[in-house]
């Protein structure tokens, strides 16, 4: 290998952020906050360990997850209600918000819809900021535990990775066939989750979740949504995922009804106005 001369001079030159998302509207937080101060529950779902389930969330209804019996960890995957193909897009959220996310921020869709999904409008575990390994929560970094990658590493089927779980969820709550189910199920939120990336190796990590009982998050749906969560087999993600191994909890998802009209003037996010002709 041949290290040219001004590699230090290459190096030394300053970043700059590809996606400055000063151009964005910032959510009204204060209007969503002021909504839901007063809102009512209509429905929760409990999420079994090593389980997932999904949950509706119409447009401008809020939804909470905890963590309810211990640190648990969640991978969450967002639809249009009404268009499946229209899902969380993990890799734009990244580009446009960072590796983790938090109050403040939206969940985006995927091309060709490109549009907020949910907006953060709260997040209990907010103060943890990024630690001394470049570790934060809820990551937008990893994808999903899935049985393939565990077949390649392990050479062992294991049925309860969150891939799976939230295919099984699916499945049972469109009637689509599992491998059909599969194909729709896409890179997480994965909730409360500590990750980060090796400074050395630049390898993905995971390390013990900060979360505790009582913690949330909580969301604004900017759509209707189908909603999708799994607890995953990782427990809190401490030691290791993808088998029975780690301590696992339930989480908890709640969703509440603001009171007529206190978001009228919110307006539902459009589809993204590219003319899709490419140049054609
Ligand atoms: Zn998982």
């Amino acid at each position: 290998m041949t290290i040219p001369g001004d590699a230090d001079q290459r190096r030394a030159i300053a970043p700059v952020v590809c996606y400055p998302p000063d151009t964005l509207t910032p959510p009204d937080l204060d209007l969503y906050k002021s909504a839901r101060s007063t809102a009512q529950k209509i429905s929760e779902t409990l999420i079994p360990p090593r389980q997932a389930r999904t949950f509706r969330a119409n447009a401008g209804q809020f939804f909470r997850i905890s963590s309810i019996d211990g640190p648990q960890v969640g991978d969450l995957n967002l639809h249009n209600a009404h268009d499946l193909n229209e899902r969380f897009y993990s890799g734009k959220t990244r580009a446009l918000h960072g590796t983790h996310i938090t109050t403040g921020q939206h969940m985006w869709s995927t091309i060709p819809y490109l549009r907020p999904m949910a907006t953060i409008i709260e997040d209990t575990l907010n103060w943890y900021g990024i630690d001394e390994f470049g570790g934060s929560v809820h990551d937008v970094i990893g994808t999903r535990c899935d049985p393939y990658t565990h077949m390649a590493l392990n050479h062992d089927h294991y049925h309860h990775c969150c891939h799976s779980n939230l295919t099984r969820a699916l499945a049972a709550e469109t009637g689509l066939a599992p491998k059909d189910a599969e194909l729709l199920v896409h890179d997480v939120l994965n909730v409360f989750m500590c990750t980060g990336f090796t400074r050395d190796t630049g390898q993905y990590f995971m390390k013990a979740s900060p979360v505790r009982p009582g913690d949330y998050i909580e969301f604004l749906a900017e759509i209707d949504l189908l909603g999708n969560l799994s607890a995953c087999p990782g427990g809190d993600c401490s030691a290791t995922h993808s088998s029975d191994t780690a301590k696992c909890h339930p989480l908890l998802v709640e969703v509440f009804e603001p009171v007529p009209d206190v978001l009228k003037n919110r307006s539902e996010p459009p589809l993204n106005g590219y003319d899709r002709t490419h140049g054609l």
